[in-house]
């Protein structure tokens, strides 16, 4: 963080208390799995640090959290592991009329494209890599470059096979996917830790970021974490056309996929999808924070590339917050 000193300018002095706060937030969120703001809270420190930085081009510095990847380095109880490629974010938007701009921006730059949408799983990133078909690592997205080692955790949970199946299992797979506490579980998880003495989970995602993160894999065993694969990294061996048809491919290999996915070529398909799931959102096994829209075709996607954070051939829309969340933080703050 930058210090502050009597010559600073109001944007600077802004700059550096925004960039305070949602630094301190992403150490209580990605470091400990215990947030301290609720992520509406947190998505407003952001989107005011964006519009700042757009009116006052020379405060975007490389570090800044617009422009990197999850929380700056840190000290963790795990070993490090470079990932084989960038595990990168996604870039929000909040409502159907930003939606309809990107939309209409890939557009103009690649013509008419097929989309994939599916829904954005609150869960925390996982990076698996798998040499012929064994897995042989797992990891957190981390800054994006170096996630944490939690390899014997990842063995504990029964959705992700140790081996993949099939003749034409590539010589190397890295494939991203979401870990997920199942919303059904959650309540019976919170009970067990307060009658132990221990503080709750403020919502699923954090009990699936703070199973995950446990130094003995005995207790993340005991947990009922789920996977599901939502990207690819680097692939040596297999060449995949597309992401729906990857997703085939991983489920044909044994890796979990979503059910929820549909391809879509029109943008009003695009925004029913995203108004039928805001109305099914508790009928999905994991909880959800919004709707991803890919661009399908993976040329496509290699030619759009990605910026230092997010793939320029994807977009996330965040749904509103659902209230039970900020209640269930609040208690948890309270106490
Ligand atoms: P993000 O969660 O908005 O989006 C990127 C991530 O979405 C990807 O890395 C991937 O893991 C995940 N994802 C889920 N489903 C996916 C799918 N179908 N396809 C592709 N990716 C999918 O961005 P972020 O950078 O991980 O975190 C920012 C968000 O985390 C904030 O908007 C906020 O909600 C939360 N946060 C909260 C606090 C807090 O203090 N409350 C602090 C930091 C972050």
């Amino acid at each position: 963080q930058t210090a502050m000193s009597p010559e600073e300018s109001e944007p600077q002095r802004r700059w550096s208390d925004l960039v305070g706060r949602i630094e301190a937030a992403q150490q209580a969120y990605y470091g400990e799995d215990q947030p301290t703001i609720s992520d509406a809270e947190y998505d407003r420190l952001m989107i005011e640090l964006q519009h700042l930085e757009d009116a006052n081009p020379s405060l975007r510095t490389p570090e800044s959290p617009t422009q990197r990847v999850g929380a700056p380095q840190r000290i963790t109880d795990f070993a490090p592991v470079e990932h084989i490629e960038r595990l990168l974010s996604l870039d929000d938007v909040f409502s159907v009329e930003e939606l309809e701009a990107w939309i209409a921006r890939a557009g103009a730059e690649v013509g008419t494209v097929r989309y994939l949408c599916e829904l954005k799983i609150d869960g925390l990133a996982i990076d698996l890599v798998y040499r012929r078909g064994r897995l042989v690592s797992g990891a957190t997205r981390g800054d994006g470059r170096v996630g944490e080692d939690v390899t014997g955790n990842v063995r504990t949970i029964s959705a992700i096979p140790q081996r993949l199946t099939g003749d034409d299992v590539p010589e190397l797979l890295e494939v991203r996917g979401e870990v997920f506490f199942p919303v059904a579980d959650f309540e019976d998880l919170n009970a067990h830790l307060v009658e132990v003495g221990k503080p709750p989970f403020a919502n699923p995602r954090n009990a699936a970021a703070g199973s995950l993160r446990q130094k003995d894999p005995r207790i993340t065993a005991d947990r009922p974490l789920s996977m599901i694969c939502h990207g690819l990294g680097r692939v040596e061996g297999y060449d995949f056309p597309s992401q729906g048809r990857a997703y085939d491919k991983l489920a044909e290999w044994g890796l979990p996929v979503s059910p929820y996915y549909k391809l879509v070529d029109s943008r009003p398909e695009v925004l029913a999808f995203i108004e039928h799931w805001g109305e099914h959102r508790d009928e999905a096994s994991h909880q959800i924070d919004g709707v991803v829209v890919k661009i399908d075709d993976i040329s496509v996607q290699r030619r759009l590339g990605a910026t230092s954070r997010a793939p320029r051939w994807a977009v996330a829309y965040k749904y509103p917050p659902e209230e039970v969340n900020t209640r269930l933080l609040d208690i948890q703050v309270n106490v």
